[in-house]
């Protein structure tokens, strides 16, 4: 039996095969794909947690070589500033999503993850023990837990009987990769149907996406379907063919009512799916993969009990819904309809008076993200850093100058003491690094600008802050035994 199943290698079954591995667990991932390889580009980008995330696993760079950095983020139609936003990686990353996952491919490789291929997962089946989950062909693979990382359709989230549920398509668009005649140029269009636009990729291929007139079937469109909806948009269908991708998307938004059932979890578009519309679905999947990945890391090596896994839901169930809440407000807006214009220019008068915009950027970046939930043995009111991400700081230590993220590399979970009393670690020394540290700097958090340094923090695998000393040890036992088992060595 394997400790975890994970099906499906898209961005958040790899991310989460990495955190695992890191965790020190071998995950089984099946996957039913033969290669790693997309029909097309696919997503876009990603943003700045995200970005972050990567970070503090040193492979940021990687991902920043090969894309481009764009510095704003879109609400309506105002152009929100991303460059003041307290964060080393203060922009998004356009790069394609088959870039994306050959990278995250490589970093699990290195790390030692092998991905079972051609494996297409039928069905899931759980009892007291485990789960066995079935293939198409050879029998079944027996999991102690399950994790569903397949995508939008999941199948494990169908065969658990997880309920996904939220408001219905209201458009369709047509995507693809296509050759076209002479070299069409970039262009968009925004008109009463939705948005299109032509993007040329430089090698020869042409992205194309056009918004249907009617809300299309759940059937694969084809390239008359294009051509036709080319032709009525544009008034030419600019001699396409020889598609390597067509597909189809909508503004249908659902989310998984329960992202746990028993020992079957949901991470990534599994758990929710929403319009492409800001690019926000590969950074949702690995924000849920590394808040997953250390959790069930620690339940499966039997360091926590079971009950750590329902912190999983707790925390990304509702900032999965506030992404979904942007994604909703801003597909509305792409459409050309008078009302909704007018709703547009006002929001755009209030965006741009100082400092308006700055939670819906925080949103869109997913640096607002902040895990209120289960946070114990705290004085209330809480410190602002506690569930909120630990700021990338640049530190100096008895062994030289360091950064916070650095110090996340092995997604161990760190104490960092700044100052105040002497903290002892006790039964989780062997576990939680504890590092001196100084920092002379402001504390600069997203959205609420400065706040009071504290005199240490305990920070998550994930980077989340678990604990704020204020001059005192208070709250620490407790806070390692919620978030790093009950005292085990
Ligand atoms: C047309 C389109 C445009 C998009 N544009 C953007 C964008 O601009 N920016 C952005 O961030 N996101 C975008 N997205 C969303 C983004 O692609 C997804 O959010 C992202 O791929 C989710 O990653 P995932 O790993 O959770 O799921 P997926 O990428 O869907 O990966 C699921 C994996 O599971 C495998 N699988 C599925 N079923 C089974 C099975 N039964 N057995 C075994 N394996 C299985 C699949 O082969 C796949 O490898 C777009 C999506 C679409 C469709």
């Amino acid at each position: 039996m394997h400790d975890v199943v994970i099906v499906g290698s898209g961005p958040t079954g790899l991310m989460l095969a990495g955190e695992l591995k890191l965790a020190g667990v071998d995950a089984a991932v099946l996957e039913r794909r033969d290669t790693q390889d997309l029909a097309g580009s696919r997503g876009g980008g990603i943003h700045s947690r995200t970005i972050e995330l990567l970070d503090q696993r040193g492979i940021a760079g990687r991902f920043l070589a090969e894309g481009k950095t764009v510095q704003t983020a879109t609400f309506g139609s105002t152009q929100l500033d991303l460059s003041g936003l307290p964060t080393r990686h203060p922009y998004t990353l356009a790069l394609f999503q088959n870039h994306i996952e050959r990278l995250l491919l490589e970093w699990v490789e290195e790390l030692g993850v092998r991905i079972s291929r051609g494996a297409e997962v039928t069905g899931v089946a759980a009892d007291d023990d485990g789960v066995d989950v079935q293939r198409a062909s050879g029998g079944p693979v027996r999991g102690r837990y399950v994790v569903g990382a397949d995508g939008g359709r999941s199948e494990v989230r169908r065969s658990a009987g997880i309920a996904f549920t939220g408001p219905d398509a209201t458009r369709s668009s047509l995507i693809a990769e296509v050759k076209a005649a002479g070299e069409p140029e970039q262009q968009g269009k925004v008109d009463a149907r939705g948005v299109h636009g032509l993007y040329p990729m430089g090698d020869g291929t042409v992205r194309v996406v056009v918004t249907e007139a009617v809300l299309g079937p759940a059937t694969e469109p084809t390239l008359e379907d294009l051509r036709r909806e080319l032709v009525e948009v544009f008034g030419t269908d600019f001699g396409v063919h020889s598609p390597t991708w067509l597909s189809r998307f909508t503004d249908a938004t659902r989310q998984a009512g329960a992202y746990r059932k028993g020992r079957i979890l949901l991470a990534g578009d599994a758990a929710h799916v929403h319009s492409p519309t800001g690019g926000l679905g590969i950074g949702l999947g690995l924000q849920d993969a590394v808040n997953l990945g250390w959790k069930l890391g620690q339940v499966v090596r039997g360091i926590a009990g079971e009950e750590l896994l329902d912190t999983y839901h707790a925390e990304r169930h509702p900032a999965g819904a506030r992404a979904l809440q942007y994604t909703m407000a801003q597909s509305l807006f792409q459409k050309a309809d008078p009302r909704q214009e007018a709703l547009r220019d006002l929001l755009d008068e209030v965006l741009r008076v100082d400092g308006a915009g700055t939670p819906i950027a925080a949103l869109v970046t997913g640096l607002d993200v902040a895990y209120g939930h289960g946070m114990p043995g705290h004085p209330v009111p809480a410190h602002p850093l506690l569930g909120r991400r630990m700021p990338d700081l640049d530190l100096a230590t008895a062994g030289g100058p360091v950064r916070v993220f650095e110090l996340l590399h092995q997604a161990r979970p760190v104490l960092l003491k700044f100052g105040g009393p002497a903290l002892d670690l006790g039964a989780w020394a062997g576990r939680v690094r504890h590092v001196a540290a100084t920092y002379d700097g402001a504390w600069q958090l997203p959205v609420l600008g400065t706040v009071a340094a504290p005199t240490a923090v305990v920070v998550r695998p994930d980077g989340y802050v678990a604990w704020v000393g204020e001059g005192s040890a208070g709250g620490l036992g407790e806070a390692l035994a919620t978030w790093f088992g009950a005292g085990a060595g």
